[in-house]
């Protein structure tokens, strides 16, 4: 029968089909946003494992986050019978994870190794600083964070990092110092979990032969935001070189988007295609060109937008569907009143249109804009949830009640200790601190291990801290995880202190949580129930897998692998599986972001630009498109940052299936300060006929280039002013009042400013506390600057 008789296919287009059944060898699959891409990956997997050309085992599966990882197990088993809980499908970060329990003593680990993340391992940092007396103001610990994540990433050890000068010697000894502190206790962060498990892979050629022969078919989504250290990591996965070339066991299949590619900050490099088709000598490349997810004026909007940037691989998207509704755009006079619009459309949207509240996403530049749109939901009553904001794992009370859980797991655990050893209060301060950390650096122990050389009143109550931990960890002993932590919750006396709180009602409901996130996490990995180790060889080395498993016979059975157990926690070497409760804490660390709180909820979905990446929506607000935002300031003045803006900006208006809305306000509160902005140069990249202003639109970004007479288009914004009334839009507009003498400024003026330097007045608006400017800054774009507020100052 011809492949496309299977119903599997039955609705693929010609690429997407000859893509999801393509023959062994690698494959590039290069194409835009919602043309599929992800939807081939899957495909393609339930082909492979259909036809028997591969076992659940014989599959790793890179996403990009995890809650597609789960999506995607989720549509396989709804395709085919299959056993999909021991596929390694899921993040980087969740896949190293998985490699290094399974392998933890030839990586140098314990089995139980914690997961720093980026608040813990920034407060590891500052702790090594102050016990070092590291100048924090020469050094500060968010910089040196930032720093030996970038090493990690490039795949350096304090050994590889070029130091030239004494300020890049001292940065390298704190890496160093921060390295020996981290193995000390056990615990690794991010970078960590990457970089050590390619190095596991690289040092090791019995693991990696393992793996190289196991995985017959990789496939990576979202290629174009891997960083270097990751591609590194795929290629030991799919093979070794030789002679400098690269030969393979696997097909490697990559999937992405170079205009989505948004994480070059983080050390993202698109090279890594180019690379990768020379590498890998790809000789499958496929293009998709038609796009399933948005009406044509979303898409056409989205297309004119990309086609601004200039480093392009180049790729076209149409659609079949019709243009749709056009994409609005609203302008406010105040961010407050901007979020009350919003929440009067999503009324709307769910009232009159029947559209399901998970289906209407909010989309942001920066998470600090979300609170005026959380408040103005809320008032609303209308349920919202908040992706990749404070997230359940990450709040407060829950990273204590974790803190203590871990010290229960490894009482070597420095972070947690000090989290909670005078949490809540015990008496114990700063400068007993001291004097313990200073016992446990001479004795070259761990504080746990160094509190009886604490004296006094001081060491005492540090003993009876320890003792407590000490003394649940005894009683825990073998119990189930549920009871674990509700003892823990009462000997720590946590839920005690957060009752005698005004306000500990919430966290006291959050701590109950935590305990029925552990029991779905038991019932979801099905812990304890079918662990299998991975099959071992007489000298403890991994054996690879039966050649059956490798599966070129469509006949073979699909279930004989021997499937790793829950979450792949088994030592390959001895098999012992983790404890339920180190499992737990690691899916705490990793799964950060899926708020499984309100899972459930028919929610509105709010969410930064980032973190909507591969989702989509019936109908998506994108809030705050204003210069300085969105752009943002930080990337607006070169041309790289520019670009990845825009590329930003592409990712945010195609995640939108039938209606998009676009919005900016004229003033906003951030951080603190009132900014004056004009609206982003972004509306004048979007074609007009597919928009629909339903403000007036007025002089923007484009209409105040420095030479084009200052205040063109600018009348009918004084019209908007504070006072800003939508029944007010007819009235003529208020010509700009001559500049108040007060401040001395006049349209034309030289002006120079604290953060954006030197400028020119393009306008002035209204008198005394009111009074502001318009100024455009070469480095910064325009802005409306509050003249009470940001003192200019008049270049001669
Ligand atoms: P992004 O770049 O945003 O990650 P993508 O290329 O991964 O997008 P998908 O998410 O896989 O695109 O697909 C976009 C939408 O189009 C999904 O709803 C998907 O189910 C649908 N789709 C993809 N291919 C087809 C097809 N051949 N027929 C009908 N619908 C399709
Ligand atoms: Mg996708």
């Amino acid at each position: 029968a011809p492949p496309s008789a299977s119903p599997l296919l039955a609705h693929l287009n010609p690429e997407q089909l000859a893509a999801v059944t393509l023959p062994r060898g690698h494959a590039l699959i290069l194409a835009g946003a919602g043309s599929g891409k992800t939807r081939v990956l899957t495909t393609r997997i339930a082909w492979l494992l259909q036809n028997g050309y591969a076992t659940p085992g014989g599959i790793l599966a890179v996403t990009f986050t995890n809650k597609a990882a789960k999506e995607m197990v989720t549509r396989l088993s709804a395709m085919l019978p299959i056993q999909v809980r021991g596929m390694w499908i899921g993040t980087f970060h969740g896949l190293c994870n998985r490699l290094l329990r399974a392998h933890h003593k030839t990586a140098g680990l314990p089995q139980s190794f914690q997961i720093l993340d980026t608040q813990d391992q920034l407060s590891a940092i500052k702790r090594l600083c102050k016990q070092f007396n590291v100048d924090e103001e020469r050094f500060p610990p968010k910089q040196l964070a930032y720093f030996i994540a970038g090493c990690k990433e490039e795949g350096m050890r304090p050994g590889d990092v070029p130091a030239h000068d004494a300020d890049s010697r001292k940065k390298v000894e704190i890496y160093q110092l921060y390295e020996e502190q981290c193995q000390r206790e056990g615990v690794v962060d991010f970078g960590e979990l990457m970089l050590r498990s390619y190095e596991l892979l690289r040092d090791n050629d019995a693991v990696r032969a393992h793996y190289q022969r196991r995985f017959a078919h990789i496939l990576v989504d979202e290629f174009q935001d891997t960083n270097r250290l990751q591609y590194l990591w795929l290629k030991q996965m799919a093979g070794d070189v030789v002679d400098g070339r690269l030969h393979t066991y696997g097909s490697v299949m990559a999937v992405g988007d170079d205009d989505q590619s948004i994480y070059a900050f983080r050390g993202a490099r698109v090279g890594n295609m180019a690379d990768f088709v020379r590498e890998f000598a790809v000789e499958q490349q496929i293009k998709l060109e038609q796009n399933y997810r948005s009406y044509s004026n979303i898409l056409d909007s989205a297309n004119a937008l990309i086609s601004h940037n200039s480093r392009r691989l180049g790729k076209n998207l149409r659609t079949n569907q019709g243009p749709g509704e056009p994409v609005r755009v609203y302008e406010a006079p105040t961010d407050l009143a901007e979020a009350q619009w919003m929440v009067d459309e999503i009324k709307q949207l769910v009232r009159n249109d029947g559209h399901a509240r998970r289906e209407i996403a909010v989309l942001y530049r920066s998470n600090a804009q979300s609170r005026v749109i959380e408040s103005a939901l809320f008032n609303a009553s209308v349920p919202y949830r908040v992706y990749g904001g404070l997230r359940f794992f990450e709040r407060a009370e829950i990273k204590h009640a974790l803190a203590y859980l871990r010290l229960l797991e490894n009482p070597h655990d420095d972070t947690s200790f000090l989290r909670v050893v005078n949490f809540p209060p015990r008496g114990i301060g700063a400068r007993t601190l001291e004097v313990l950390q200073d016992a446990a650096r001479q004795a070259g122990c761990s504080l746990h291990d160094a509190v009886s050389a604490v004296p006094g009143k001081a060491g005492a109550n540090l003993g009876g801290f320890v003792a407590m931990v000490d003394v649940l960890r005894e009683q825990t002993q073998g119990q189930n995880l549920r009871s674990i932590i509700e003892q823990m919750l009462h000997a720590s006396g946590l839920v005690e202190h957060y009752r005698a709180e005004k306000e500990g009602a919430d966290r006291i409901e959050n701590l109950e949580e935590l305990v029925n996130a552990a029991e779905s996490f038991v019932t979801q990995e099905g812990f304890g129930r079918d662990a299998v180790a991975l099959p071992i060889d007489e000298h403890g080395a991994p054996l690879t897998q039966s050649p059956a498993s490798q599966g070129l016979d469509p006949n073979a059975p699909l279930l004989d692998a021997p499937l790793p157990g829950p979450a792949g926690i088994v030592d390959a070497d001895t098999g012992e599986t983790l404890s339920p409760l180190a499992a737990f804490l690691t899916h705490a660390a990793l799964e950060a972001g899926d708020n499984q709180a309100q899972a459930g909820e028919d929610a509105v979905q709010l969410m930064t630009v980032h973190a909507s990446k591969g989702l989509e929506f019936d109908c998506v607000f994108i809030g705050g498109m204003e210069e300085g935002l969105f752009p943002h300031d930080n990337a607006a003045s070169d041309r790289d940052g520019l670009e990845e803006e825009r590329r930003l900006m592409y990712v945010a208006i195609t995640r939108a299936r039938q209606r998009l809305y676009l919005s900016h306000s004229q003033t906003r509160l951030l951080h603190g300060q009132t900014r004056y902005n004009v609206r982003s140069r972004f509306f004048d990249e979007l074609p007009e006929g597919a928009l629909k202003w339903l403000t007036p639109r007025q002089g923007g970004f484009g209409s105040f280039a420095p030479d084009s007479g200052a205040a063109r288009g600018y009348p009918a914004k004084a019209a908007g002013g504070f006072g800003f009334k939508p029944e007010t839009f007819a009235s003529p507009p208020v010509p700009p009042q001559k500049a108040a003498p007060s401040h001395g400024l006049r349209v034309g003026l030289a002006v120079f400013h604290t953060k954006f330097g030197e400028g020119k007045v393009l306008a002035i608006e209204g008198t005394g506390d009111d009074a502001r400017a318009q100024v455009n800054f070469p480095r910064h774009g325009t802005k409306w600057l509050a003249l009470s507020v940001a003192k200019l100052t008049v270049v001669e």
